[in-house]
């Protein structure tokens, strides 16, 4: 019998609208040190209570207006532990048209 075989390594992310500031962590890589925690101009980040699979507490973004600054990016010693969405900024000095 035929079993279908569905590929399960494409992960959907759940990613906010494109001119919000994002972050994303990556529960596996983080160590839970809180680096990023304390680096956080906007205390965006926390540790949670649940536990990888290395058996530490990792770090959670909450949407608590990042400002995509990428602090918590550059102090992270876990490469590909944090990546940020920096949202596209709107055009709020739009031009006007000055033809005379
Ligand atoms: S990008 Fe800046 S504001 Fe956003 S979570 Fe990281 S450190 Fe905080
Ligand atoms: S700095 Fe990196 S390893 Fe440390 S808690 Fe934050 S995401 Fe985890």
């Amino acid at each position: 019998m035929g079993k279908c075989h569905k590929k399960k390594s494409e992960k959907t992310l759940d990613l906010p609208p494109k001119e919000k500031n994002f972050v994303l962590i990556e529960p596996s890589e983080c160590k839970g040190c809180r680096i990023c925690v304390e680096a956080c101009p906007k205390k965006c980040i926390k540790i949670g209570s649940d536990i990888n699979k290395m058996g530490y507490k990792y770090a959670k973004f909450e949407d608590k207006g990042c400002i995509g600054c990428g602090l918590c990016f550059y102090v992270c010693p876990e490469l590909g532990a944090i990546t940020v969405y920096k949202g596209e900024e709107k055009e709020t000095n739009e031009k006007t048209d000055e033809r005379k």
